[in-house]
């Protein structure tokens, strides 16, 4: 194109974390936060409240001489104490680095003196946690117990503070600073099943744009008139951006805390009634036989987001016809903010037969605005969007991590694409299914078996609580499928019955060579399963049993 650009003539205003919390606060001063708290109880306030504090702790930080750009970290539950800290931190110009306590100790160690966090904020749960491992983290200087005087446990640990005390001598007026919105504004670190956790850097723009992108009617679906649940750790991706979405949009939040089992969670559902609940499917499951076991319906409940592992088709009908719930099935990363794909109901499902909308609902959903998605063959040729052809998913856009913290490791980022590590199909309408990740998948005789096709099929049975399927060695097929479960108390389940059962749901040929029953399965920080540890285990079994 020949000529000069002519360019627009409109105000160019950065995208902050603090605008959103001014909005929040003249916009949706009374909007509820209801939290269950360490302590026990219920705690609830308004966001012009949470505002207020989040102020305070941006004087606080001041006052500990933290400087733009310093990471201060927090080990701490979805709550308010943690919301607060969300805004003020990031507002101030420093780095929200969440922590996810569910990490090895040695990841812990590596990704506290990685990240060099200055001050860690901690709920009272995880003070053991820090006092274990305060030797090796010796850059920290103080430590923040979010609770109040009367609550502050007796530790170890030095240079360390009570929470509300420090919030108590600071005002509550504090002039939010404006900087360049490409600024880091918080931090999470992926927690691989294999190597160092790698930190990925939100900016305030990513963190804003994503927010506003995932609110929508098909998306989050988030309005004023939203109650929301989110379950998903505000420690695991920054509780799935939900805290600034419910910023923008005046959506009441409720807060689990650490109550993530399935009669905590129905207590607080059935004292709040919130219609959008957001988790990982172990969650639900837990939630689901909880309801089972009570005969009692999620009646304020309309919609469950479901991400972060493969939601299966069981799970999908029991939400829809036990309790009127519809699953939105999402997918994204760490990497992404971390909102890819959604699958809210749609001009799609409408007119599908009951049976029909289910199998859409179990892909992964369609891009949210902003996201551009392909998949492309081990050369890195484009594959057709046929709903067909599988391929390696590549992802880019503005919420989608560009490199790695203080890491040089560029192997995931190819001509301006993410490599998500992901194997999946695309169809025509963009609908997104995760076939596997691309070192899970079971390549049996130069074939694909999905391991999570499998896995979801087998834990449709009722007496099936959790289902892996691993890649197995095996002399002529080179990897054939090794199926490992976990069976309901009491239940004398066989082999064959698990194999009779998966007859009718997958290609012969995909049946498992072997079904092992085992009384539990690992999983990772992040609730999914630790395959890698298992493959280690079981990768022989078919060699030896043959
Ligand atoms: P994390 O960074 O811990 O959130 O993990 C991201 C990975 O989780 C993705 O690359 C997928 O492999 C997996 N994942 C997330 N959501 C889904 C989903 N809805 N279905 C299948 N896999 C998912």
């Amino acid at each position: 194109m020949s000529g000069q650009p002519m360019f627009g003539q409109m105000m160019d205003r950065p995208l902050l974390i603090s605008g959103l919390l001014e909005h929040a606060e003249t916009t949706h001063p009374g909007t509820e936060i209801v939290s269950r708290r360490c302590e026990g109880d219920i705690h609830r306030y308004t966001m012009k409240e949470a505002a207020g504090r989040a102020r305070r702790i941006a004087n606080l930080l001041h006052r500990f001489g933290i400087e733009q750009g310093e990471r201060i970290a927090t080990l701490a539950w979805n709550g308010y104490r943690h919301y607060e800290l969300y805004f003020g931190v990031s507002g101030y110009g420093a780095v929200l680095h969440t922590i996810n306590p569910r990490l090895f100790a040695d990841q812990l160690v590596y990704i506290i003196n990685h990240a060099k966090d200055r001050w860690i904020f901690v709920d009272l749960t995880f003070v053991p946690l820090l006092e274990s491992i305060r030797e090796q983290i010796p850059q920290v200087e103080g430590f923040v117990v979010l609770c109040d005087e009367a609550h502050m446990p007796d530790t170890s640990l030095p240079n360390v503070h009570c929470y509300e005390t420090l919030l108590a001598q600071e005002p509550d007026e504090f002039v939010w600073p404006e900087f360049d919105e490409r600024c880091a504004a918080s931090m999470c670190y992926t927690s691989g099943t294999t190597g160092n956790p790698k930190g990925v850097l939100y900016s305030h723009r990513s963190t804003v744009i994503h927010a506003m992108s995932s609110i929508g009617q098909e998306m989050l679906g988030l309005a004023s008139t939203s109650c929301f649940l989110p379950v998903v750790p505000m420690f695991h991706v920054n509780a799935w951006g939900t805290p600034y979405s419910a910023a923008i949009t005046g959506a009441k939040q409720v807060f689990p805390g650490p109550g993530m089992d399935g009669a905590s969670l129905w207590e607080l559902i059935e004292a709040e009634k919130p219609d959008l609940l957001l988790g990982v499917p172990t969650v639900w499951l837990m939630l689901l036989n909880h309801m089972d076991s009570i005969g009692k319906k999620l009646e304020s409940v309309q919609n469950v987001i479901v991400g972060g592992s493969a939601a299966p088709l069981s799970m999908i009908r029991d939400f829809q016809e036990k309790h009127d719930a519809f699953l939105i099935h999402a997918w994204g990363m760490t990497e992404m903010s971390p909102i890819g794909t959604v699958n809210a109901h749609n001009i799609h499902m409408e007119s599908l037969p009951l049976e029909e909308r289910y199998q859409l609902q179990a892909k992964q959903g369609r891009p949210v605005y902003g996201i551009e998605m392909k998949i492309v063959d081990d050369d890195g040729h484009d594959l057709p969007r046929d709903g067909e052809a599988r391929g390696r998913l590549l992802v880019r856009g503005p919420w989608i991590v560009s490199g790695y913290y203080r890491n040089e490791d560029r192997s995931s980022f190819i001509d301006g694409w993410f490599d998500t590590g992901d194997v999946a199909t695309i169809d025509a309408n963009n609908y997104l299914h995760i076939v596997d990740r691309s070192k899970d998948v079971i390549k049996s005789g130069g074939e694909w078996i999905s391991s999570i096709d499998l896995e979801n099929a087998a834990v449709g049975h009722p007496q099936l609580t959790e289902c892996c399927v691993i890649a197995a060695r095996h002399e002529k097929w080179a990897e054939r499928p090794l199926l490992l479960c976990v069976r309901r108390e009491g239940s004398q389940l066989t082999e064959q019955d698990v194999l009779d059962y998966l007859s009718d749901k997958v290609a012969k040929w995909w049946l498992p060579d072997a079904v092992v029953f085992v009384d539990s399965l690992p999983h990772t920080a992040t609730g999914k399963l630790l395959k890698v540890n298992l493959r280690t285990e079981y990768e022989n079994y078919l060699l030896e049993q043959a």
